[in-house]
C-alpha cells in the first residue's frame, strides 16, 4: 500500500516548522523509519508532513558543563561514532548495536524514537536510567520534561501535538557509576522481548523496556541494588505493571525481566563503553 495524499513541507528553520505544527494535523518527518511504514499501512494519516531534514542546528552532540545536549535529529549512527557518547553516556553506546539494523541506524534519530515511544524501544528506558530531560518547543515557548515523566503509555507521551522534540539533555554520570544493559530479542536487531538499562552510583536507576506498555522504572529493584543485592532486586520486580504483547504473556514478561536484570547486573561496569 502507499500513503494517502499529504502536503509535503520542507522548512529550513525551526520557527517555520513550529508554525506548520501549530496549524494542526501535521506530523514531522525525522528519519522516517517508523513514520513512513505507518503511513504506507495507513496507520498514520497526517494532512501535512513537515520534513525536519533541512533544518540546521537540530542535530549534533555537544558538551555543556555537567551534561550532554543531543539534538533531536541526531541519528543513531552519529551517536555510535561519538566519543562524547562513549565517555559520558555509556548506556547509549552499549545499547546502540541492539537498535534495529545498520541501514535503519543510518537514518533513525534519537528524537524520533523519543517522540514515537514504542514500548519495546531501547531509547526511552536508556534516557530514564540516565536521568535525562526532553526539551520541547512550540510557538508558545520551550519546556523540559524529565524522561521519567515523559513516557506515559503505548505510543503516548507528554508531548503536545504542536510541540517539537528539539533536544535531549543527558547529565554526565558521577564518577564510579556502574552501568549495565541487557536485552533479549528473537534475532539480533529485532525489537526486544524484554530489556533493561541500569545505572548504579550516587543515584540508582533501573528502567525496563518491552515488558509493559511503556518504559518504566523499578523502584524496589533500585533500592535493593543500592546495596548490591541482586536477589532482592529480582524479587522486587513482582509489583511492576507488566503487560503482555504479541511476543509473550505477562508471566513470561515477568520471568524475562528477572533474567535481563540479572544479566545486566552481571555485565555492569564503571567507565565508558566496555560492552
Ligand atoms: C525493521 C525495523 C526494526 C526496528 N528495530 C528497532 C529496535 O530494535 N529498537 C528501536 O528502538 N527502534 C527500532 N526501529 C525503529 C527505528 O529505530 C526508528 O527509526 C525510530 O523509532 C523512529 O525514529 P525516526 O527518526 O525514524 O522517526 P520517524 O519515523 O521519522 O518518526 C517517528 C514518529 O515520531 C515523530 N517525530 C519524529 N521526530 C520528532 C521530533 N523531533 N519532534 C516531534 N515528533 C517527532 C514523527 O512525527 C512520528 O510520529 C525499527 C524500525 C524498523 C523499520
Amino acid at each position: 500500500m502507499k500513503a494517502p495524499d499529504f502536503r509535503y513541507e520542507r522548512p529550513t528553520d525551526v520557527e517555520a516548522a513550529l508554525a506548520l505544527l501549530a496549524d494542526g494535523d501535521a506530523a514531522v518527518l525525522a528519519g522516517g523509519q517508523s513514520l513512513m511504514p505507518m503511513m504506507n499501512f495507513r496507520l498514520a494519516r497526517p494532512q501535512v508532513l513537515v520534513d525536519l531534514n533541512r533544518i540546521d542546528g537540530l542535530a549534533g552532540i555537544a558538551e555543556d558543563g555537567e551534561a550532554l545536549r543531543i539534538g533531536a535529529m541526531t541519528r543513531y549512527a552519529d551517536l555510535a561514532g561519538s566519543d562524547l557518547i562513549a565517555t559520558y553516556a555509556p548506556l547509549i553506546a552499549r545499547a546502540l548495536p541492539h537498535i534495529a539494523h545498520p541501514a535503519i541506524r543510518n537514518r533513525g534519530t534519537i528524537g524520533g524514537s523519543v517522540a514515537l515511544a514504542d514500548p519495546a524501544a531501547e531509547m526511552p528506558a536508556l534516557l530514564m536510567a540516565m536521568g535525562a530531560q526532553i526539551a520541547l518547543r512550540s510557538t508558545s515557548g520551550m519546556r523540559e520534561v524529565a524522561a521519567d515523566d515523559f513516557f506515559l503509555g503505548l505510543y503516548e507521551t507528554a508531548r503536545a501535538e504542536d510541540e517539537l522534540v528539539t533536544e535531549i539533555i543527558v547529565p554526565k554520570p558521577a564518577p564510579g557509576t556502574r552501568h549495565g544493559f541487557y536485552e533479549l530479542a528473537r534475532r539480533h536487531g529485532d525489537y526486544a522481548m524484554a530489556g533493561v538499562a541500569l545505572a548504579v552510583g550516587e543515584a540508582v536507576r533501573v528502567a525496563f523496556f518491552a515488558v509493559s506498555d511503556h518504559a518504566l522504572r523499578a523502584p524496589e529493584a533500585e533500592a535493593a541494588l543500592a546495596s548490591g543485592d541482586i536477589d532482592a532486586a529480582a524479587a522486587g520486580l513482582e509489583g511492576l505493571d507488566f503487560h503482555a504483547d504479541p511476543n509473550a504473556d505477562v508471566a513470561t514478561k515477568k520471568h524475562l525481566a528477572g533474567v535481563v536484570l540479572r544479566r545486566a547486573w552481571a555485565g555492569s561496569s564503571t567507565g565508558g563503553n566496555t560492552a
